[in-house]
């Protein structure tokens, strides 16, 4: 690719590493990349980050044909700059664009520009303890006319935001509510992809879940509000009786790729795991019978994210006795060990910008 670079004429103040939020300021470029039936992909550039000037018919802002990823830039000790499988977001990035009938890229392209934006902002890259730079790739179709229809023209863009320590004061369990009457997907729906309906999908029940107190949602299927899903926009494990049990991927679970690392970190550990279908009432069993160990989210963001209770039909069920478990800690220590390049990477899964 030739990626056209026009540079900021006014570089922004970089924010405070001590204070920062999730999400919340930019760095000082963009990149972009249109589509259209006759050139493909093309024109792909670096420019100021700014707002983007969209016609209010815009096929995605009414019919939400749009995709998006997350991961993130580590620097390391000795000032390197570390992605943490790139090539699977980048996959993945694909495989949600043909879910949504968006024309897919090449992989390389899209690993080509993250590289690219990301060195040209890696004075953005927070050093301080557990500080990265989260990079958050998407796709939106850009067609200006109304109409239920897949668009014609689509625009790729990756923006990118320093964020601060997901436990700033050290990794802790949170509290979970079983949902049991809303669901966030179905087999046969889109529960695979990272689009947005998704996460509207999610807000309802994860609002009413906060006004009761609670950090996220366990998600059951859509068909008997039965078998465990996810837990809020994380994969989720559960510690049984020594065995690490994941929902196995139906077509209503998102492919983590922190899940898919967990999972390939505990085999070369010797630790059984198993993907297979898992149901809220054996957890309930387990926990009664005190073999449920741990439980823990898994996603890019937090990493690795305790449990410490579950609250299923006005019951609660505490795990560990709300502490964090081994398996969490000793995954959470690992997996950002070698994010930040302090622990020695023998499965390649680093690639440095
Ligand atoms: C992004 C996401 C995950 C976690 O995926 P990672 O690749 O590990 O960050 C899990 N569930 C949902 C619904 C997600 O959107």
């Amino acid at each position: 690719m030739n990626i056209r670079i026009t540079k900021s004429e006014k570089l922004k103040t970089k924010p405070d590493q001590a204070t920062l939020k999730f999400g919340r300021t930019f760095t000082d470029h963009m990149f972009i990349m249109d589509y259209c039936e006759e050139k493909g992909w093309y024109d792909p550039k670096i420019v100021p980050y700014g707002p983007i000037p969209l016609d209010p018919s815009t096929n995605v802002l009414h019919y939400g044909q749009g995709i998006f990823e997350g991961l993130k830039a580590y620097k390391t000790k000795d000032g390197r700059v570390l992605l943490f499988r790139p090539d699977k977001n980048a996959q993945r990035l694909n495989a949600s664009c043909e879910r949504m009938c968006i024309p897919e890229m090449k992989e390389e392209d899209i690993l080509e520009a993250i590289k690219a934006l990301v060195s040209l902002e890696k004075d953005w890259i927070p050093e301080k303890e557990g500080t990265s730079l989260y990079i958050r790739p998407f796709v939106i179709a850009s067609d200006p006319f109304l109409g239920v229809h897949a668009s014609h023209t689509y625009m790729f863009m990756i923006i990118l935001s320093p964020v601060g320590a997901y436990y700033p004061t050290g990794i802790n369990p949170i509290k979970i509510y079983v949902e049991d009457k809303y669901v966030r997907a179905v087999k046969g729906g889109m529960g695979t992809s990272k689009t947005m309906g998704n996460y509207a999908a999610s807000l309802y029940a994860q609002q009413k879940a906060e006004e009761k107190g609670f950090v996220q949602v366990l998600w059951l299927d859509g068909i008997e509000r039965k078998y465990i899903e996810e837990v809020g926009a994380m994969n989720v494990f559960f510690k049984i009786n020594g065995t690490v049990i994941t929902p196995e991927l139906n077509g209503s679970i998102l492919p983590g790729i922190t899940r898919m690392s967990v999972i390939e970190l505990l085999k070369s550990k010797n630790i059984p795991v198993e993907e297979r279908r898992i149901s809220v009432d054996e957890l309930i069993e387990a926990s009664e019978k005190g073999q449920l160990e741990e439980c823990f989210g898994a996603g890019t963001a937090a990493v690795i994210s305790p449990v410490g209770e579950l609250m299923y039909k006005d019951h609660s069920y505490i795990i560990n006795n709300n502490q964090t478990g081994d398996i969490s800690r000793m995954l959470y220590d690992t997996l950002t060990g070698i994010q930040f390049g302090n622990i020695k990477d023998e499965f390649g899964w680093t690639v440095e910008v």
